[in-house]
């Protein structure tokens, strides 16, 4: 047996075989062929290979998520087969003599271009997908696993760390867990585990060698321990946990459908964090009344350029009507810092946590920010969109983005688009100067949503990627949580809500001290649903004290 000591980041056990994560990489090299037939069966190969996983994932989505997905693939499914498109590719071939792959990057760039340049926007749309096309037939011509997993069987994920282009692009129903060298509780492989619902441990360092590939390991997300091969006590140990925990799950099965409400009637809404809307499903598995932030990264981290309005409109408007009429919070954009894409083509920064990210960067490049907005918008008329600003420091920012709203608004009003006049504007705190001019930001917006990841990072300057700053890392520090009554009481003075979205909303041990506060809604992973509301249902608000506040 081998024992290995991380942090536990999410909670619960698992087991299973593990499994390196696979980076894809891609180099295309302007060789010669060596025999043009050669090439044009392995481009037909990988075609015929595209075309079934395409329609695979079509009838996946079809059962899954429905028509609307469904639909994208099949349209994906009839790119690869274009007689255009691949009378290109051949040409390439024939003309260049180059390889496969070279005849491919080539065909795939030049209909991108075209599509482009159409004046039709739908059309121009098509460029996106055209390029995710290519990328398919690339992969599957190089032997690049699609979503870094190679394994008929689910497995527990091992890796240095994960960006968070990384993550976005897994096959998240291969994995039972993370184990990762590096990163902390706040980064992007902790929060994507969280939301799934499995257990994660960080920080095991060099004791996790790629030798331990394929053997059976036992994690425990709370404790933070791997068991690799454990001996009989400890596997007995890990299955009496893991029974525990599977009683547990069904015994929150009882919370579904019951009010968030305490003892004495405090009702406080209890909504989700979203990556992606494939995540969706598991918000209305267990039962989150809304969603309360919808990080829209996802679209920009995986794609290789920027995601068109058309796109982002499809994934706004698809969570707006799962959600049938509850609230979805939409942030828009969120990168730079660890986020980052490399078609933005960033200046690389000396603190890029203090440098051009999140909001700066949409009020930098208006028509980036324009067509999220207009994406978002035209999705109001589908549900009860929430439209989010991160990052904030000043008044101005805020004014800035309602003026890009209202510019927004009048373009749609022109087009005859239609779109929900009365969409909520809300802004995320989660810098020390949000907190200290929140009376004055709160008579701009119709929300505030506390962001405690960045929050505690900015607050005690203390990097929340760091695993290695211990207990001068501490989300419950005095100063954070009267940061967040100072918050409540100027929203509650300009008669406004305020939830928390960041990853301390979940945190079960600080409750009492939220309600003390007066924090009206709180968005968890939507794991942490239903353990919430049964505490939330054990609760007195009234006997709630502020101690905690206290150094
Ligand atoms: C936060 O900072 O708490 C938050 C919710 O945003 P993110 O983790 O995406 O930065
Ligand atoms: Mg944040």
């Amino acid at each position: 047996m081998i024992l290995i000591q991380g942090k536990g980041v999410s909670k619960g056990v698992a087991n299973g075989p593990v499994y390196f994560f696979r980076r894809p990489g891609i180099t295309i090299t302007d060789a010669a062929a060596a025999d043009i037939e050669t090439e044009k069966e392995r481009i037909q190969a990988a075609q015929e290979k595209s075309m079934a996983q395409l329609n695979a994932l079509a009838e996946k989505a079809r059962q899954e998520t429905g028509e609307e997905t469904a639909l994208l693939f099949e349209t994906h499914a009839m790119f690869v087969e274009d007689e255009d498109y691949v009378d290109c590719m051949m040409d390439t071939l024939e003309a260049e003599s180059c390889t496969a792959e070279r005849a491919v990057e080539i065909a795939g760039e030049k209909f991108a271009a075209m599509l482009a340049a159409m004046d039709d926007v739908y059309m121009q749309a098509r460029a996106a997908d055209i390029k995710d096309v290519t990328r398919r037939i690339l992969n599957n011509m190089m032997g690049v696993v699609e979503g870094g997993i190679d394994s008929e069987v689910p497995v527990i994920l091992a890796a240095d760390d994960l960006a968070p282009s990384e993550t976005i692009q897994l096959d998240k129903s291969k994995i039972l867990g993370f184990i990762t060298q590096g990163g902390s509780g706040n980064s992007h492989t902790a929060i994507l585990a969280r939301t799934m619902g499995i257990p994660a441990i960080v920080g095991l360092g060099d004791a996790l060698k790629p030798e331990l590939g394929g053997r059976t390991a036992y994690i425990d997300g709370e404790t933070g321990q791997v068991a690799v091969e454990p001996d009989e006590i400890t596997l007995a140990a890990f299955q009496s946990k893991y029974e525990k925990q599977q009683e547990m799950k069904e015994l929150m099965q009882t919370m579904k459908g019951q009010e968030d409400v305490t003892l004495d009637g405090r009702k406080i809404m209890v909504y989700c964090n979203i990556g992606s809307p494939e995540d969706i499903a598991a918000v209305l598995s267990n039962d989150g009344r809304g969603i309360g932030l919808f990080r829209s990264e996802f679209l920009y981290l995986a794609s290789d350029d920027y995601p068109s309005e058309e796109d982002q409109f499809q994934a706004y408007k698809e969570a707006a009507t799962a959600m049938e009429g509850r609230r979805v919070v939409i942030r828009t954009l969120d990168i730079g810092a660890d986020k980052q894409v490399g078609y933005f083509g960033l200046q690389k920064e000396e603190n890029p946590a203090l440098g051009v990210r999140a909001i700066r960067i949409c009020l930098n490049r208006p028509e980036v920010f324009r067509t999220q907005l207009r994406a978002l918008y035209r999705a109001s008329a589908y549900g009860k969109v929430a439209i989010m600003f991160p990052m904030i420091t000043s008044v101005w920012e805020v004014k800035e983005c309602k003026r890009a709203c209202q510019k927004v608004m009048a373009e749609l009003d022109a087009e005859g688009v239609p779109y929900r006049k009365d969409t909520e504007i809300g802004i995320m705190i989660e810098t020390p100067a949000s907190v200290l001019v929140a009376e004055e930001l709160a008579k701009e917006v119709d929300f505030f949503s506390v962001g405690t990841n960045d929050l505690t990072q900015y607050t005690l300057a203390c990097d929340r990627q760091a695993n290695d700053l211990g207990k001068f890392f501490d989300p419950h520090h005095p100063a954070v949580l009267r940061a967040l009554k100072i918050a409540a009481d100027a929203a509650h003075k300009a008669g406004i809500w305020i939830g928390i979205c960041g990853e301390l909303g979940a945190d079960l041990s600080l409750l009492e001290t939220f309600l003390a506060i007066g924090i009206d809604e709180l968005s968890v992973s939507p794991a942490s649903v239903l353990p919430l509301r049964a505490r939330i249902r054990q609760s007195i608000a009234k006997t709630c004290t502020l101690e905690l506040l206290e150094c």
